[in-house]
């Protein structure tokens, strides 16, 4: 069977939901298919003085209950399907958190390690310069994803500014703080899949500190909720990124293994640890298991071997709808990405907030306003789950999430 790309995966796992909502027929159409997707290439001078030309997108999905919102993406298999199935996954999170913001996503396909950050500075300008007309603080706000961060997003508000002339450091969130940036917005995707895992095991008379642990993915988000688990007293045993895993089942220090792959490039070789694939990482016999790379990384077949009880998405669409049914069938619990990440984009909107009304919070303000925002939805999911008697939480997560989309855009009429 061919593997199915994240657009259909997106559609499948929306139709899940839609037997339990009451949603028109013609308007579910409409909320699994993007409003616009603009698709441009980008050309810039390399440091050698030849142009190099890049393929970017950016895909606005939804725009119902608030500005398009979500991350922009640098990666050598970014393309179109790719980042519309994002952008509709971003409408989804955004509404099960209940933040007013609609679903957008953008990525430029190119392996950001083939270019220095001269190159990668001018790339991100000339994103920003094409995306002028359609973001904005009240349209469409740009965030960091795969590959991007504070840097990017500085680059790109200071483009969109002088450009308009004015300032508007709202019109995208993930910023450096001296530029306008939120406190605890690195570590905030980490801190909610964490904190989604928390409440899984306590859902299941459980509790995360005796846990064992194996993290997939070594960025931004895998690595913060390493860090986090282990503060909590959960045991990181494995911890990957794409060449390979480590395995340690006396615990590993998540500190220190990051401070090696700062140092060598990869987790591998870490002292004291065993190397094992990532396959062989997701398959572990552990407690919990954490998701944090790409899409498409958990299929059927390797579904059938997850040891895990607890999976929480700190990646966006890691498992595909085929894996999810032997997951849902063997009884684990996976808290979908649309909950499990939606930290990311929660602290966002406190920038955005924090933008808008130029003022700052304190990274204690963040981080206990987004445990109540993801503790509140995990609570909504397993109350919807008890209503409609669903044993799989990320066709709940959908039913909440399409209830309100779909309600947004009946109430705005035709
Ligand atoms: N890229 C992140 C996500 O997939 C964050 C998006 C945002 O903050 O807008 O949720």
């Amino acid at each position: 069977m061919s593997p199915t790309t994240p657009y259909e995966n997106f559609r499948s796992q929306l139709r899940s939901a839609v037997a339990h909502v009451e949603v028109d027929d013609g308007l579910f159409d409409r909320l699994s298919h993007p409003e616009r997707v603009l698709e441009t290439n980008l050309t810039i001078e390399r440091d050698d003085g030849t142009l190099d030309r890049f393929r970017a997108y950016r895909s606005q999905f939804n725009g119902d209950r608030g500005p398009y919102k979500g991350g922009i993406r640098y990666h050598p298999d970014v393309d179109r399907d790719e980042v519309i199935a994002l952008s509709g996954w971003m409408t989804y999170k955004c509404a099960i958190v209940d933040i007013p913001f609609g679903g957008g996503k953008g990525g430029i396909e190119l392996d950001p390690a083939d270019y220095s950050t001269a190159e990668r500075e001018r790339l991100t300008r000339a994103y920003a310069t094409e995306l002028r007309p359609l973001v904005g603080e009240d349209r469409d706000v740009p965030a960091p994803d795969v590959n991007t961060g504070p840097r990017e997003m500085n680059w790109f508000k200071d483009t969109y500014e002088t450009l308009e002339g004015t300032t508007a450091p709202g019109v995208v969130t993930g910023k450096s703080i001296e530029s306008g940036g939120s406190a605890g917005r690195v570590a905030a995707t980490g801190r909610s899949t964490v904190l989604a895992a928390r409440e899984a095991f306590s859902h299941l008379g459980r509790s995360l500190a005796d846990a064992t642990v194996a993290v997939q993915g070594y960025g931004n988000a895998g690595w913060i909720a390493a860090r986090l688990l282990d503060e909590r007293g959960a045991t990181v045993v494995a911890v990957s990124d794409s060449d390979g895993a480590v395995v340690d089942r006396d615990g590993l220090d998540p500190i220190d293994v990051k401070r090696h792959k700062d140092e060598t490039g990869s987790v591998c070789h870490y002292p004291g640890a065993d190397t094992r694939t990532n396959d062989e990482l997701l398959t572990l016999d552990v407690d919990l298991l954490i998701p944090a790379g790409l899409e498409n990384a958990i299929d059927a077949d390797l579904a059938g071997d997850v040891a895990a009880d607890v999976i929480s998405e700190a990646a966006n669409g890691p498992i595909t709808p085929a894996a999810n049914d032997v997951l849902v069938e063997n009884d684990v619990f996976v808290v979908p990405d649309i909950l499990a990440n939606a930290g990311g984009v929660v602290v966002s909107y406190y920038e955005w907030v924090q933008n808008r009304q130029r003022t700052s919070w304190s990274e204690s303000r963040v981080n206990e306003s987004l445990e109540t925002h993801i503790v509140d939805a995990f609570d909504e999911l397993t109350a919807t789950m008890a209503e409609h008697e669903l044993d799989d939480p990320r066709t709940a997560a959908y039913v909440v999430a399409l209830e309100r989309v779909a309600t947004a855009a009946e109430q705005r009429g035709w």
